[in-house]
This record gives C-alpha cells, sequence and structure tokens, in this order.
C-alpha cells in the first residue's frame, strides 16, 4: 500500500485524507494542533446557508475514523526533504517521517489587525476584528467597551487585503460575504441596533451570496457605505470615532460607534510560509504556488509534493473541499499505476 503524508487537519487535509484512504492508500495526517479544525471550530454559523461551524466540523470528524487514516497531533512539519523515491517529513523535534508522496494543506491564519495601527485594535476596547465578533456570537455575548449592549455596529472591509501598506494586494475572498454574514447575525441578536457597512466595492462572488447582500439591505436594514475609514480613535464615554468619506456623495464623514468590527483578510498560516520557504516551493505573498492557474493547480514545483486549500490562496469551505477532492485524484492518477 502506497503512503501518503498529509499536513494540517483543516477542511482540506481531512476531505483529502478520506479520499485517499477510502482509496486504498495509507494516509498519515500530521495536525501541528491538539485537535483538528481549528480554524472552522472558532466560528458560529457559516455563509452561505447560516450551518453550524460545530456541525460541520463533526462531520468532518467522522471522516477520520476511516480505517486507513493514522491522524498524528501535536506534530508540526517544517521541512519536506526528497530521497530517491521517498520523500522525508522533518518535524520541529528533528525526527523524520517517511511517505510516497505529500500533500500539502497547512491553511491559512488571519491577518494580525495589530499591524493597522490607525484603526486601534488592541489600544481601543470597542475595536475588535471578525474573529473576535465571531467568538461574541458563538457565546450570545455582544457587548460594547464598558459592557453595554452596543446600539451601533460599524464594520470595516479590507482590513489587511486589498492594501499596499500591508504588503497584501491580493482580495481575501471570504470577508464581505462574511461581514453580511454576521452583520444579519447582529441584528438578529439585536434587533434595534443600527449597523454599517463600509467597503471599497462588494465581491459577492459565490451562489447565494449576492440574494444574501440583497436581503441584508431589504430584510434586515443592514446599511452599506462606500468609502475607507481613514482612522479611528477613543471616546471619553467608551464609543470609537471614525472618520471616512462616503465616495459615492463625495463627502468626508465623522461619526461615533459602539464596536468597529475590521474584517481582517486571509494570510499564509506559519506552516504554510515555513514549508513553502524550505522546499522553495513558496510563491506570491508566501502562499504556496502551484504550477498552472487552471490545470495542474494541486501540482507544487517539486515533483511527489502536491497542494490544497488555503495553503495556495484564500477560498471557502466549498472550494476547498472541491479542491482537496482534486488533489486526492491527483495524487490517484500519479501514484495508481505503481499500486
Ligand atoms: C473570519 C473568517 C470567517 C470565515 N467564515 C467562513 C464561512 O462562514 N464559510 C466558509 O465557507 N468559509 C469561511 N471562512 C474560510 C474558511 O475558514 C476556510 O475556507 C477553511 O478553513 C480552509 O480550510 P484549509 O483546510 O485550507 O485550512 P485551515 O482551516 O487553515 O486548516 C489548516 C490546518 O493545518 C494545520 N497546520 C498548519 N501548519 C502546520 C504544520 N506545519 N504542520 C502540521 N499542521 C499544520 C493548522 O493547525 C490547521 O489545522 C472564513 C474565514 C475567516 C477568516
Ligand atoms: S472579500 Fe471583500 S472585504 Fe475581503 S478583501 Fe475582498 S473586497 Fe475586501
Amino acid at each position: 500500500m502506497k503512503k501518503i503524508a498529509v499536513i494540517g487537519a483543516g477542511p482540506a487535509g481531512i476531505e483529502a485524507s478520506y479520499i485517499l484512504a477510502s482509496n486504498n492508500f495509507e494516509v498519515t495526517l500530521f495536525e501541528k494542533s491538539s485537535s483538528p479544525l481549528s480554524n472552522i471550530l472558532d466560528k458560529a454559523y457559516l455563509f452561505p446557508d447560516f450551518s453550524s461551524a460545530t456541525e460541520l466540523a463533526d462531520k468532518l470528524s467522522a471522516k477520520l475514523l476511516q480505517k486507513n487514516i493514522q491522524v498524528v497531533l501535536d506534530k508540526e512539519i517544517v521541512d519536506i526533504k526528497k530521497d530517491g523515491d521517498i520523500y522525508k517529513l522533518i518535524d520541529k523535534e528533528e525526527k523524520s517521517h517517511i511517505a510516497d508522496a505529500v500533500l500539502i494543506a497547512t491553511g491559512y491564519t488571519i491577518f494580525d489587525a495589530h499591524r493597522k495601527e490607525e484603526y486601534g485594535y488592541g489600544i481601543y476596547k470597542g475595536v475588535v476584528t471578525s474573529l473576535d465578533l465571531e467568538k461574541m456570537i458563538r457565546h450570545k455575548q455582544i457587548f460594547n467597551s464598558i459592557g453595554d449592549i452596543p446600539s451601533r455596529i460599524t464594520f470595516l472591509q479590507c482590513v489587511g487585503s486589498r492594501d499596499e501598506k500591508s504588503g497584501n494586494n491580493y482580495c481575501s475572498k471570504v470577508c464581505c460575504v462574511t461581514a453580511v454574514k454576521q452583520a444579519i447575525e447582529v441584528r438578529k441578536a439585536l434587533p434595534d441596533a443600527e449597523i454599517y457597512i463600509f467597503y471599497m466595492d462588494l465581491r459577492m462572488w459565490g451562489q447565494g451570496f449576492e440574494e444574501l447582500y440583497r436581503e441584508a439591505q431589504e430584510k434586515y436594514d443592514i446599511r452599506f457605505v462606500r468609502g475607507r475609514i481613514s482612522e479611528a480613535s477613543a471616546t471619553f464615554d467608551g464609543k470609537v470615532q471614525i472618520k471616512s468619506e462616503d465616495t459615492l456623495i463625495g463627502q468626508p464623514l465623522k461619526m461615533n460607534t459602539d464596536l468597529l468590527v475590521l474584517m481582517a483578510g486571509m494570510e499564509p498560516s506559519q506552516g504554510t510560509k515555513t514549508i513553502g520557504k524550505n522546499c522553495h516551493i513558496g510563491g506570491e505573498y508566501q502562499f504556496i504556488s502551484s504550477q498552472g492557474a487552471h490545470i495542474q493547480d494541486n501540482l507544487t514545483t517539486m515533483e511527489g509534493i502536491y497542494v490544497a486549500g488555503t495553503a495556495k490562496r484564500p477560498m471557502s469551505i466549498r472550494d476547498t473541499l472541491t479542491d482537496a477532492d482534486s488533489a486526492a485524484v491527483q495524487i490517484m492518477m500519479d501514484l495508481g499505476e505503481k499500486l
């Protein structure tokens, strides 16, 4: 039986492991944390259908019960060396693990909003990230900086994405629809709150996303303002003052808000960056690069090493799972004849 090493137990790593193991490959899935799916379990409900993140995690975790999968937790892989036809994965303790092929599924991390000093994240309590808000929604505890129920909540798009100053010119793809999803969640929890979304332009690219955007305006009274907030500061009464320009009417704008939610984008995880650098397969912005934009998109430039999911670029869960299926099929085709 051919041995495949999969690095990262997120949706991509689990899905590909399941397909490979179901087709008579022996899979070892390495995960650096003490449990899988951390980037799913930190969310409450998922776009596009408001399904529960916990339920999805349970369904994905059930796939790990497949008999040919061995899951190794608390194991961070930092490098891969080719030795003839064999690949040696090197972990942080410098131990090596052998495989016939390797799939990198090391995923993403959220942009560190502290880097955008002008918005005061970590300085003003009323400034939070989309991930912080996700936790508040999960625990049904949406409060402002002084523990009161917020009466005005403002979302700011494109924090750390489409932004030359952060070094990230790319679009993170999921944060427009995430803001709309979260704004609807906030409206359901706080029927009387005013809710604003400040955007450069809205990228509702997926099935059902445009409809959600319409619904946000027509059914949930979410107000969309085209403009980028230039800075935020604290007020004496615990609010956040924001300065912006409404670029549709060409007027500068100043307003107070109880919560400013920064829609922080996606960056390659540390694991993605480290493996990309050590194996010389990292590309633009330190995501892993693939051989082709259309076909061969699961092949890296190193033979026998494959990539799937957000280790490659920002994408939704649905696209991640499809990409993982495609990576598994590619591996099966490349190694199948040698079975
Ligand atoms: C705020 C926010 C909200 C979102 N909401 C939604 C939503 O509602 N719906 C939706 O479809 N998508 C959503 N997404 C996107 C979704 O989180 C991703 O599509 C999905 O998690 C990508 O899965 P992945 O397997 O590629 O990567 P990840 O989920 O990042 O998994 C990668 C795994 O690899 C592990 N790992 C990393 N490095 C190493 C290493 N060196 N060795 C071993 N293991 C390693 C990590 O610990 C992790 O478990 C959201 C994203 C953000 C930022
Ligand atoms: S998805 Fe929307 S918020 Fe996120 S970077 Fe792209 S345009 Fe900006």
